[in-house]
C-alpha cells in the first residue's frame, strides 16, 4: 500500500523512533509499503519509516535507482540500523528529501561508513559502503533520530536552496 509522506512541519518527523522488537506481520507489511512508496517516487533512493508516521527503526535504500548509477548494493531493508564506523573524511553534496519538498541543501557527510542492521527475515548483516550510497544511508538513518538534512547544514543562509522546478 502506498503511504502518505509526512512533510515539514509535521512533529512526527522530529521524534526519535523505537527499535523494532520483532519481525511481526505488521513489520513485514510496513517494509512492503515503504518499498512501494519509495518506488512510486521518481529517482527516490531511500525512505525511513517515520516519514510515513511509523516511529520504528526501519529504513529502505536503493541507490541503484539514481540516474547516475552509482555503485550500490541495490534494494535493502535495514531493521534497527546502526552506523558502527564513520570515515574521518567528509565530503559535501546536495541533498533533498521527500519530507522537505521545497528545499535542497549542501550537507557534509562521512565518505565511507559501516552499518549493522537486520534483514526483514531478522538476520543480522553488515553493509560497508562509500560515496553516494553512504550518504543515502546517513540521511535515512538520521530520520530515525528525528534529524532532517536541514539540521546538518552549516549555514542556513548560504547552504540551503529553494527547488526551481516545483
Ligand atoms: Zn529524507
Amino acid at each position: 500500500m502506498i503511504r502518505t509522506i509526512l512533510t515539514l512541519p509535521d512533529p512526527l518527523l522530529k521524534k526519535v523512533s523505537a527499535p523494532v522488537a520483532g519481525i511481526t506481520p505488521a513489520i513485514r507489511s510496513l517494509a512492503a509499503d515503504l518499498i512501494e512508496t519509495m518506488n512510486r517516487q521518481k529517482n527516490c533512493v531511500g525512505i525511513a519509516a517515520p516519514q510515513v508516521g511509523e516511529l520504528v527503526r526501519m529504513v529502505i535504500i536503493d541507490a541503484s535507482r539514481h540516474p547516475k548509477h552509482y555503485p550500490s548494493c541495490g534494494l535493502r531493508v535495514l531493521i534497527n540500523p546502526r552506523i558502527t564506523h564513520f570515515s574521518d573524511n567528509e565530503s559535501t553534496g546536495r541533498e533533498g528529501c521527500l519530507s522537505v519538498p521545497d528545499l535542497t541543501a549542501n550537507v557534509a557527510r562521512s565518505t565511507a561508513i559501516t552499518v549493522e542492521a537486520m534483514t526483514i527475515e531478522g538476520t543480522p548483516y553488515i553493509i560497508k559502503t562509500e560515496g553516494f550510497e553512504a550518504v543515502v544511508l546517513q540521511h535515512e538513518i538520521d530520520h530515525l533520530d528525528g534529524l532532517l538534512f536541514l539540521d546538518r547544514v552549516t549555514s542556513l543562509q548560504t547552504d540551503v536552496f529553494r527547488r526551481r522546478n516545483i
